[in-house]
């Protein structure tokens, strides 16, 4: 992750590269299945202590509760180690018991090797690719990856694997380290028809190859550790589905099947968990998008390139508008820049050296061989170019530049997740200009906007503030001087707010501290959406200066900030908060108008009209259908109102109020449901 393109610019919101599942296959397949110095290897005397007699020593029924151990060895930080880890002299151990925060993974990752043992056990012969654990990914909690050579798996395996997985948690096998030198662990995977295995180890192993094993079953892993220390630790899983996977994600390479589970620390956990994951189904935006006719994807434009319908389009106005209302009372200049820049710009910024693979291929100009453009993966530095047209004073600063800035990002492959994985998007994006001494008055600007629009919204959030590490700088650019202040200007917002937050320390950009805010949804998911990320090399990368008090040239400090991310991905996030049911101020109909009779469409048009003449979306279903049928249709379309027409209300010129959630709310007049929902559209109410 750290070398993807968002880092570079800061929107990370942009979601398009943040989704859970692929984040922790990544960083688990380096961590976990490759990678060569690991604590856990050096073999030790069979006289030294095990990390499990420690930790009895130390506190029984934490020991007894532990299902790996944290290892802090000459300073440097802790690592996780397997429980049966031999300490070295000097070395120290805490339990990770399943509270720690590492602890999540190693239970799923062994999980997965459970899954793994229970296959091969059933269906000798079948080749193993990798398991990770898998955090915060509607999917699973981790995933196994098999190859067989004459048939497949098909969901109705699942069931008799489950129950193989259980036989083995009765048994309470034993998970083994083993280490060996690289060559015979290479022998032992090609004698195992382990061709898979046998990459990895040449590609990623060092001298000494750690494999695992699950004692009684045909099991054996290349793999770091560390697991938990027995089957029966794992207390409740269930498998999920199947789907299909290319071997190390490459389309040319093996096709191969991916078998998803999930486990958790207790049976409760796992129940809410598959509660919400169905809830979650139920509110897919891919559904609801198709069903409310909100926006789409065409063949014929490409994967990833989303078509926003008069419906999803008018939601998005909506929000647009209340965006620009926010924008201009705190004083953002709102800016336009193009799709398309000569490539020139970002050799400059840096984006075409270390990005080059996410950005579309570059066009060349017919007239002019030297010419190249590119279409813009981000507008930071078009916005530069702005501040940067003509010579700033103190006096000028703050600049605060707003854009619905389209961006497009090349995402080889998975571009299948609708609105949340998308190749073009628009972020609502911002970058300020400013001062060392007006930093934190601008920070503040940002947590108030981000408060205003994600509760609004009816969004809870959690804060990160995202730091340096506290000695080591090696990877930050940018003057300790920066940093401090930056660094400070942050914290200190955040405190002054009161906004709760985890600091992260060594997980800032590496040109900047950030604060990056994850939303709490309808069925309690999170997603991180807003940020705001203070940003040191742009500047000094741009020469960007103003002139100070001093008269003398000072270089300013750069802000992203984002708080929607992207309107695609948002749009996607906030039709699953909703559930389709938006709230009156942006649903795209707020009022249907039902006769329940062709003789009272006439007064059901005026209706219409006049509500429209006071800024109402307002459609009137004049089809000869029964009144049951358009107040059905009217539900389904999730339209908050329904005004019925009948006999009595078209002599008394009321409408009989329903609403969608309540039902009859009785009648009233046009004027007086005119006023109600007006209340409700300029307060921006989340329920009718
Ligand atoms: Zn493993
Ligand atoms: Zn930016």
């Amino acid at each position: 992750m750290s070398d993807r393109l968002p880092r570079l610019c800061g929107h990370l919101t942009c979601g398009d590269f943040d989704l859970g599942g692929l984040l922790s296959r990544d960083g688990t397949m380096e961590s976990r299945e490759t990678g060569e110095n690991n604590p856990n290897s050096s073999a030790q005397p069979s006289s030294n202590p095990t990390a499990l007699e420690v930790l009895k020593s130390l506190d029984r029924e934490s020991a007894r509760r532990a299902i790996a151990a944290r290892l802090f060895m000459n300073g440097s930080a802790p690592v996780p180690v397997d429980l049966s880890y031999r300490l070295h002299e000097g070395e120290r151990v805490e339990p990770i018991t399943p509270d720690s925060p590492e602890a999540l993974e190693i239970y799923r990752h062994s999980t997965s090797h459970l899954l793994a043992a229970a296959v091969l056990d059933l269906y000798p012969g079948t080749k193993l690719g990798i398991g990770p654990a898998l955090l915060d990914d509607p999917k699973g909690g981790f995933f196994y990856d098999f190859q067989r050579d004459e048939s497949r798996f098909t969901p109705e395996d699942l069931p008799k694997i489950e129950k193989r997985m259980r036989d083995l948690i009765k048994r309470n096998l034993e998970y083994r380290r083993i280490e060996m030198p690289k060559a015979e662990a290479e022998k032992k995977f090609v004698e195992l028809g382990e061709p898979l295995k046998c990459e990895l180890i040449e590609n990623k192993a060092g001298e000494t190859v750690s494999c695992y094993t699950i004692e009684g079953t045909p099991f054996i892993d290349f793999c770091l550790g560390p697991h938990i220390p027995s089957t029966a630790k794992i207390k409740a899983f269930k498998l999920l589905s199947i789907s299909g996977a290319h071997w190390l994600g490459d389309e040319s390479r093996p096709q191969m099947q991916r078998i998803y589970g999930t486990s958790f620390f207790t049976q409760e956990e796992l129940d809410a968990w598959l509660k919400q994951k169905e809830e979650a189904e139920r509110r897919d935006h891919r559904k609801l998008g198709a069903e409310l006719d909100l926006f789409s994807f065409s063949e014929q434009i490409g994967s990833g390139l989303a078509l926003w319908h008069p419906n999803g389009a008018q939601i998005r106005k909506s929000i647009e508008l209340f965006l620009d209302e926010e924008l201009f009372r705190q004083g953002y200049s709102f800016v336009n820049t193009p799709h398309i820049t000569q490539s020139d710009l970002f050799v400059t910024s840096g984006h075409l050296k270390h990005f080059r693979e996410m950005l579309y291929p570059g066009m060349k100009d017919d007239h002019d061989a030297e010419l190249e453009f590119r279409l813009k993966p981000m507008n930071c530095p078009f916005h530069i170019q702005i501040f940067d047209s003509r010579p700033r004073s103190y006096r000028d600063l703050p600049q605060r530049y707003a854009e619905y800035g389209t961006v497009y990002r090349y995402e080889r492959s998975g571009v299948a997740h609708g609105l949340m994985r998308v190749r073009g998007f628009t972020q609502d994006d911002a970058h300020i200009f400013c001062t060392p001494s007006q930093l934190k008055d601008e920070i503040f600007g940002c947590l108030d906007l981000i408060d205003t629009v994600l509760r609004t919204f009816g969004f809870d959030y959690k804060a990160e503030l995202s730091l340096r590490h506290p000695t080591d700088h090696s990877k930050y650019l940018g003057s300790d001087e920066g940093w401090k202040l930056s660094e400070a200007a942050l914290a200190e917002a955040l405190d002054e707010r009161g906004i709760p937050y985890v600091r992260m320390e060594d997980e800032a950009a590496f040109y900047g501290p950030k604060i990056d805010f994850k939303v709490v949804d309808a069925i309690k998911r999170l997603w991180q959406l807003s940020t705001v990320q203070v940003d040191l090399n742009l500047p000094q990368l741009f020469e960007l200066e103003y002139i100070g008090a001093d008269n003398k040239p000072h270089q300013p400090i750069m802000v992203h900030r984002a708080i929607l991310g992207s309107f695609e991905r948002f749009f996607g996030i906030l039709i699953e908060h909703f559930a389709g049911a938006f709230p009156p101020w942006c649903a795209p109909v707020q009022a249907s108008v039902l006769p329940i009779s062709d003789r009272f469409n006439e007064r059901a048009e005026a209706i219409e009209r006049e509500l429209r003449a006071s800024g109402f979306r307002v459609v009137a279903d004049l089809r000869s259908e029964k009144i049951g049928a358009k107040i059905r249709d009217a539900q389904l379309k999730k339209i908050p109102f329904m005004l019925v027409i009948g006999e009595r209300e078209a002599e008394s010129g009321n409408v009989a109020v329903r609403d969608r959630v309540k039902g009859d709310l009785g009648a009233v007049s046009v004027g007086e449901f005119s006023a109600r929902l007006g209340e409700l559209v300029r307060t921006r109410a989340l329920t009718t």
